[in-house]
């Protein structure tokens, strides 16, 4: 325990990835010219603390779904939703297919004026490398992609761990919630100007 304490955040991701992972850290479809955009967008200081930790791990392929742990047979890696019936709960179909999340990206997109969401790509969702921008901050899309994917990871936890279904409705209002008070600390922080500029294109209040 005392090791724990006194070990480096470095150390402590490298022993849990070992212990717990199929795999060792690895970038996927990451050509370097995303590698770079994507660094600078993961150490952005627009990315407020609460968020950095999920945004790491997806970052590096490292989201704790089953089919990317270790000490799971095949019949355990299954996503955890009904819905799915069984099917492998890989990085992909997490980001990318889970009809839950992809009702919430539909959902979303709609209410912010950002349609793309619905349509990511698993590099867009991990390293920012958004194919348009459609005028908008390449930093604030990544922003508030990663505000989605930290509630539509976190209702799948509640599923998982407790069997609980937030409804998608319920979810959709925490995403914008959050949205909304990630974009107003901007205004604070940096001036009515900048953060104008910032968030062009977007368009969104709570519900
Ligand atoms: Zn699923």
């Amino acid at each position: 325990m005392w090791e724990i304490r006194t070990m480096s955040r470095k150390l402590l991701d490298k022993r849990v990835l070992l212990t717990h992972f199929q795999k060792p850290l690895a970038l996927r479809d990451c050509p370097s010219r995303d590698l770079g955009v994507g660094l600078g967008l993961l150490n952005s200081i627009r990315i407020p603390l609460k968020f950095w930790d999920l945004t790491w791990r997806c970052f590096h392929g490292k989201l704790c779904v089953r089919d990317n742990l270790k000490c799971r047979s095949s019949e355990e890696r299954g996503c955890p939703r009904e819905e799915c019936g069984g099917l492998l709960e890989s990085m992909d179909h997490f980001l990318l297919q889970c009809p839950f999340n992809t009702e919430v990206y539909n959902r979303v997109g709609a209410s912010i004026h950002w349609p793309g969401l619905a349509g990511l790509s698993y590099a867009e969702w991990a390293y920012g490398a958004f194919r348009g921008l459609g005028g908008r901050d390449r930093c604030t899309l990544f922003l508030v992609s990663l505000v989605v994917r930290y509630h539509t990871w976190n209702a799948r936890c509640l599923v998982s761990t407790q069997r609980k279904i937030l409804p998608v409705d319920e979810v959709v209002r925490n995403i914008l919630g959050d949205l909304v008070k990630v974009r107003s600390l901007e205004y604070e922080r940096l001036g009515t100007g900048r953060a104008s500029l910032l968030w062009r294109g977007f368009s969104f209040s709570v519900p």
